[in-house]
């Protein structure tokens, strides 16, 4: 950082990185521009923009998510799993009374415990300890705020931030890492199986509204789920989302992001019986790429949800289930996205539904050739599944130049994450 701030005010010098940190979201840049448009943190006074090089830092200028207009600028990587004297913890460091995973995993083995929900001293030391992590990695991001990592370095590791009942956010150039959570809790009754759930999002909208989050680079890189081990026959995941979407949040645009290395990117709608997100969860997602991404890129429930000019990829060696995700009352309008896969992962694999009934999609490419993921989906499905209609019930309006699913596949490979912008 020292070297690039001597380089930008070295005589001469051209500075190619500008100052991003009063941007405002276009007037037609997706949903996000709707209803007065979206413009984070530019009306704040010079009291309210920040440099921030530690989480101690960022947690005083986020305010505890205040609706004072402010910029926060992050310079290099900020740990969130810190003490407030910048010590690293770790999980073992946030565990409390006698919490120990052996002991937890001996304690509701479904063969002894059975399907009822855990409880008792195990349980409840975990939830103390997870209250303990909880309290320092949730950061929450207030209205009026615009966060912006500095230059090409700028990364947000171990936390989750929350955009809860807030509006008019903005998020870029920002790579945010690894929200991992250290003490997953068993569900018994989960998807039959039971499985582990994790509490953390890198990044959740929940009840936010205006909110554009650009050029950032989600990720858990450090510590992938694949690598984690397998108890009472699931994986013990220790991510959720990536960019979950949830709880009537509405207006949101995701543009020029890589989503990578993940399960679950992108959730948009968490319940079938949230009937309050109808008419909400309005997003627009373009030019993001998602890469060795399982499942939910994005998996949408009642919105209705632009998704043009991504870029999907598959490598040979990962685990994936779907991309789109069809569910109740969704109405997903995909345009001019491209997919590349390995062999094994069929045009019929690309969408999944749940209780959907509608999908509109046109000029996906799949493999460098143009396929019709809705004729596809139905061939496939008849039988097992309601057809899914084209009708989606609206045509988007608000939204830059598209590109065929070709150019867009380049540009986003060349373009979309932190550190990118141009
Ligand atoms: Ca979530």
């Amino acid at each position: 950082m020292v070297v690039l701030a001597g380089l930008l005010t070295a005589p001469g010098a051209h500075a190619d990185v500008r100052d991003i940190s009063r941007d405002t979201l276009a007037a037609d840049d997706g949903w996000a521009a709707a209803d007065g448009g979206t413009t984070g943190g530019a009306a704040a006074d010079d009291a309210h923009v920040f440099t921030v090089r530690t989480r101690a830092e960022l947690v005083r200028a986020l305010d505890g998510g205040s609706a004072t207009p402010k910029i926060i600028k992050v310079a290099g990587t900020i740990d969130a799993n810190t003490d407030d004297a910048g010590r690293h913890l770790d999980c073992d460091d946030y565990a409390r009374d006698g919490y120990d995973l052996k002991k937890y995993l001996a304690a509701y083995d479904p063969r002894t415990w059975g399907a009822a929900k855990p409880s008792g001293a195990q349980e409840e030391a975990r939830s103390a300890s997870a209250a303990a992590q909880a309290e320092r990695i949730v950061l929450p991001v207030g209205s009026n705020t615009t966060l912006v990592g500095l230059g090409s370095g700028a990364v947000l590791k171990g936390a989750s931030l929350q955009v809860k009942n807030a509006d008019n956010v903005i998020v870029r150039n920002l790579e945010l890492r690894d929200a991992y959570d250290c003490f997953p809790v068993w569900q018994p009754n989960t998807g039959g199986l039971g499985d582990w759930k994790t509490a953390y999002d890198t990044l959740w909208l929940n009840g936010a509204t205006h909110v554009w989050v650009d050029h950032i680079t989600a990720s858990d890189e450090g510590h992938p789920d694949a690598k984690e081990p397998t108890y009472f026959a699931r994986n013990y995941l220790r991510h959720d989302g990536l960019l979950d979407i949830t709880n009537g949040s509405d207006l949101v645009t995701v543009s020029w992001s890589r989503f990578a290395g993940h399960d679950k990117a992108m959730l948009i709608g968490n319940s079938d019986s949230a009937t309050g997100d109808r008419g909400r969860l309005r997003v627009t997602l373009h030019h993001n790429e998602f890469d060795s991404v399982v499942q939910r890129a994005p998996r949408v429930r009642f919105g209705q949800v632009h998704v043009y000019n991504n870029r999907y990829v598959v490598p040979a060696d990962a685990e994936y289930r779907y991309s789109l995700g069809v569910s109740t009352e969704s109405a997903l309008y995909a345009e001019n996205n491209a997919f590349t896969t390995p062999g094994h992962v069929e045009a019929a694999d690309l969408v999944k539904s749940w209780n959907g009934t509608a999908l509109h999609q046109t000029g996906t490419l799949f493999n460098g050739f143009p396929v019709d993921l809705l004729a596809i989906y139905n061939a496939y499905n008849s039988g097992s599944e309601r057809d899914l209609t084209a009708d989606v019930g609206w045509t988007p309006t608000l939204h830059g130049t598209i590109d065929s699913a070709r150019q867009a596949d380049r540009a986003v490979a060349r373009g979309a994450g932190a550190g990118r912008i141009r």
